[in-house]
C-alpha cells in the first residue's frame, strides 16, 4: 500500500494519461511494454469520466480511477480534499487547495503539464481549462493526435525541460499521451480503421517512447513516483457503439498502474 505522505515532500510525482486506452488492448501488450510494465502487471479499475474533460477535473480533483472489484473498504485513496467530513486513511494525502495540483504546488511542488489532446491545446477558452490547473503547460502541434510520432515529440520536450530543471526542486509533471487516441490506424502499415490492434501497436510505440523519460527521471536526485492509467477506453464497435463519452463496459474498465523510479 503506497503511504502517499511518505511520497508527498521526498518524491518527484509523475502521472501519466494513456488517453483512451482500453483495459484489454493495455493486458494483451503487457509482455511488450517493458517500461510501462517491468515490475507488474496492469491493474482494473473504472475510470471516473467517459471522455478526456470529465476524467481529467476528476483526476486533478483526486479522484483517480477505482479497483474494478466490490469492495470499497479496503482501497486507500492517494490523494484526498482534507475536511471533506468523510473518513480518510493515514496513507492518504490531505490536501487544502480545490484540487491536488494547486495542493501539490502549495507543498512546492513545480507544476508541469505536457499535453497531448484536444483539450489540452489551449487554442480555444474550453482547452485552457486543464492546463490551467498547472503553473506551467506546453502544448505543440506535434504533441497531438494526427503525429504519427506525437510522444517522441512529447518526450523530447519533456527531456528538455528536465535537462533544465533545478535539480533540488520538486516536479510534479503531468503529460497526457495523445498517441493511443484516434487516430490510431497508421500504427499498422495498410490498416484504414482504428481498431484494438492498431491501439494495441500505438501501446508499444508510446511504451518504446517512454523509456528515455523514465531513464530521465531516474536520474534526477529525488525519486519518482509514477502514476500511469487510461482516462476512458473506447468502443471499436461492440454493441453497436463507436468511440467513448458513452456507458458501456470498454469505456469504464481502464488499466492503471504506479510504480516508482
Ligand atoms: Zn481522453
Amino acid at each position: 500500500m503506497t503511504d502517499m505522505n511518505l511520497i508527498v515532500g521526498s518524491h518527484d510525482i509523475v502521472m501519466i494519461t494513456l488517453d483512451t486506452l482500453r483495459y484489454d488492448a493495455a493486458v494483451l501488450e503487457e509482455a511488450n511494454c517493458p517500461n510501462l510494465c517491468g515490475d507488474g502487471p496492469w491493474e482494473k479499475r473504472h475510470t471516473p469520466g467517459s471522455f478526456t474533460y470529465a476524467a481529467h477535473h476528476a483526476f486533478f480533483g483526486g479522484f483517480l480511477p477505482t479497483p474494478a472489484t466490490t469492495d470499497k473498504e479496503n482501497h486507500i485513496r492517494l490523494f484526498h480534499s482534507r475536511n471533506t467530513g468523510l473518513k480518510t486513511h493515514p496513507h492518504t494525502w490531505l490536501f487544502d487547495t480545490p484540487d491536488m495540483v494547486s495542493g501539490l504546488q502549495a507543498e512546492g511542488y513545480r507544476t508541469i503539464c505536457v499535453g497531448g489532446v484536444i483539450f489540452f491545446t489551449k487554442k480555444v477558452a474550453l482547452a485552457k481549462v486543464l492546463p490551467g490547473y498547472f503553473q506551467e503547460s506546453y502544448w505543440r502541434m506535434t504533441f497531438g493526435v494526427t503525429n504519427p510520432r506525437s510522444t517522441e515529440h512529447q518526450v523530447n520536450h519533456t527531456l528538455k525541460l528536465l535537462e533544465r530543471a533545478d535539480p533540488e526542486e520538486r516536479l510534479f509533471l503531468f503529460l497526457n499521451v495523445s498517441a493511443i487516441h484516434g487516430p490510431n490506424h497508421y500504427f499498422v502499415p495498410g490498416a484504414r480503421k482504428d481498431s484494438v490492434d492498431s491501439q494495441r501497436a500505438a501501446l508499444r510505440y508510446v511504451d518504446g517512447q517512454l523509456g528515455r523519460l523514465f531513464e530521465a527521471l531516474r536520474a534526477r536526485k529525488r525519486p519518482a513516483f509514477c502514476l500511469a492509467f487510461s482516462d476512458h477506453g473506447t468502443a471499436y464497435g461492440e454493441d453497436g457503439y463507436e468511440g467513448h463519452r458513452l456507458a458501456h463496459e470498454v469505456v469504464w474498465n481502464v488499466p492503471y498502474r504506479e510504480f516508482l523510479l
